[in-house]
């Protein structure tokens, strides 16, 4: 992607944040500008939407938003296609007091929406899209990119740091932190507005072309409606919808209660039976919240201010912010953790490769790869929950039943597919399948920065030299067990009469 050499004089959005997705100069006789939103799927603090607000007001056209929901994307389930829809009905009702005009699309079979996007882009005078660095999105946006004859753009509205700002990748949180703390302060300064859509033009709405919505309807995102499409698709239907919802609206409840409870983030976090963590990351993960938002939550919560950063540039975990230590830790998470991996995959293409794991990690497990594994489980055993380790299984069951892990656990949770499975090749396979098929926040970058955290990614060489972990990070089931409080989690996941506690 080229920096943008768009003819926006002035943009609020940071330049860095901005890039040309082809070499085409924007058309001042399109009807319309197209926002197609793939990515950040919210109407509030969204860089990409700011943008696209941007070209309305410069060229004096009105806006339309795409968002649309295909059949085919790889692990596509009823549970990923509910929790988008919701997201869907959600942002129908926020755009509808606004001059946008908001064109929900789902596709009713695999291949249906194929054509859209270049059917609505030639009449548009500019093309905004998302900048996202996994799964299939940045394929799917330079494949559109070139098919398309006004200029296209994406922007970036993945997190607090410009993704691109850094130019490099990061080994270690240590050295990403250290980045951030020198660099992060430009950051603070442009956030993204609360609100977008209050900045349009008074131009009439756009009205999409009859020839498009014949070919292409309007979704009908009423429950009933999208519930009898979900199961008419060829989806997933083993991995069924959760009872948590998705969308913006839902996204916020769950902040608000998060706020009520930051001040026992760093003590209850780690206890499954406490439920400490904020359990956004689905919401973070389909775009429906932004750190944005989320960090302002926090910095209000303190009553914080810019001016309250210290003067520490060591990448210490804490002190940096000038905030309470639940919420520096809490921040830790949301933005060094989070933006590492995001960093990862902008920088490197086989993020989700084998061979991106670091030399020392992938020396150590070759030199362990035939050694014989005391405990070995096909997939199918593995994904059914039906191993000897009842924490495992129970951690395995909540990914089933409710789309998420306890983050502790999920650490845990690959460490052993690593010991239970014949090399470290297979074990990657099987994480980035598992995680990837039930988990709502997985095809994230996240999913690939935990899931090599477990081969060693990130981390460093640790002692004792280990039978087939070799020097990576080795961790236990009965130790972790010792360390938690998992007594409601086991009884909720894992029924007694199936308990049993292997190593
Ligand atoms: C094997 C494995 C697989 C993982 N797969 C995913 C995944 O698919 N998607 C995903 O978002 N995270 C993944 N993680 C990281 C972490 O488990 C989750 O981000 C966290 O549990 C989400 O819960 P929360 O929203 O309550 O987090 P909180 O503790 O409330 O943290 C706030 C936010 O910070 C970010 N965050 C927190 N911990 C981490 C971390 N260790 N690494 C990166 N970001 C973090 C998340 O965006 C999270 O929503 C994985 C970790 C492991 C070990």
């Amino acid at each position: 992607m080229s920096e943008s050499r768009s003819a926006l004089a002035l943009s609020s959005v940071p330049a860095l944040r901005v890039g040309s997705l082809n070499r085409h100069p924007p058309a001042p006789n399109g009807n319309y500008i197209l926002y197609w939103m793939t990515a950040f799927r919210r109407t509030r603090h969204n860089f990409a939407l700011q943008r696209a607000v941007e070209w309305a007001n410069e060229l004096q056209r009105p806006l339309i938003v795409l968002e649309a929901l295909r059949v085919d994307y790889p692990w596509a389930s009823d549970r990923f296609h509910r929790f988008i829809l919701d997201g869907m009905a959600s942002n129908r009702a926020a755009f509808a007091p606004t001059n946008a005009t908001y064109y929900p699309y789902a596709e009713h079979e695999p291949g249906a929406g194929k054509g859209l996007v270049r059917a609505l882009a030639s009449q548009a005078c500019v093309v905004v899209t998302d900048d996202y660095p996994a799964f299939f999105l940045p394929r799917a946006a330079s494949a559109a990119a070139a098919s398309v004859d006004v200029l296209k753009e994406a922007v970036d509205s993945n997190g607090i740091h410009a993704l691109r700002a850094p130019g490099k990748e990061f080994a270690t949180a240590h050295a990403f932190r250290r980045w951030l703390q020198s660099n992060i302060s430009e950051d603070l300064e442009t956030f993204p507005l609360a609100d977008p859509l209050s900045d349009l033009p008074s131009t009439r709405r756009a009205e999409v072309p009859d020839a498009i919505t014949t070919r292409w309807p309007m979704a009908d995102l009423e429950p009933a409606v999208t519930n009898k499409l979900i199961r008419a698709l060829p989806l997933d239907h083993s991995v069924a919808p959760v009872d948590q919802m998705g969308g913006a609206r839902a996204a916020g409840a769950r902040l608000s209660n998060f706020i009520d409870r930051l001040a026992r983030y760093d003590a209850e976090r780690n206890h499954p039976d406490s439920g400490g963590g904020s359990g956004l990351s689905p919401y973070l993960h389909f775009g429906h919240i932004s750190s944005h938002e989320i960090f302002r939550a926090v910095a209000d919560a303190e009553s914080w201010s810019v001016a309250d950063i210290s003067g520490r540039r060591d990448g210490g975990r804490s002190g940096f912010w000038g905030m309470s230590d639940p919420a520096e830790a809490f921040l830790d998470e949301l933005i060094t953790w989070r933006e590492l991996g995001f960093n990862f995959c902008a920088h490197r293409n086989d993020y989700d490769h084998y061979g991106s794991l670091p030399e020392w990690s992938r020396r150590t497990l070759e030199e362990r790869a035939s050694d014989p594994r005391p405990e070995q489980y096909s997939l199918e055993e593995l994904e059914q929950a039906c191993t000897a380790d009842s924490l495992w299984n129970a951690a395995q069951t909540q990914l089933l039943r409710d789309g998420v892990i306890h983050n502790y656990l999920r650490m845990l949770w690959g460490k052993r597919i690593l010991e239970w499975t014949q090399s470290p090749r297979e074990a990657l396979d099987r994480m980035i399948h598992l995680n990837n098929k039930y988990a709502l926040d997985g095809r994230d970058p996240n999913s690939y920065s935990g899931v090599f955290w477990v081969l060693g990614r990130y981390d460093r060489a640790w002692g004792p030299r280990r039978p087939i972990f070799g020097t990576v990070r080795y961790m236990s089931s009965a130790n972790t067990a010792r360390k938690l409080r998992v007594r409601d989690y086991m009884n909720r996941y894992a029924p007694r009469s199936q308990q049993s506690m292997s190593r």
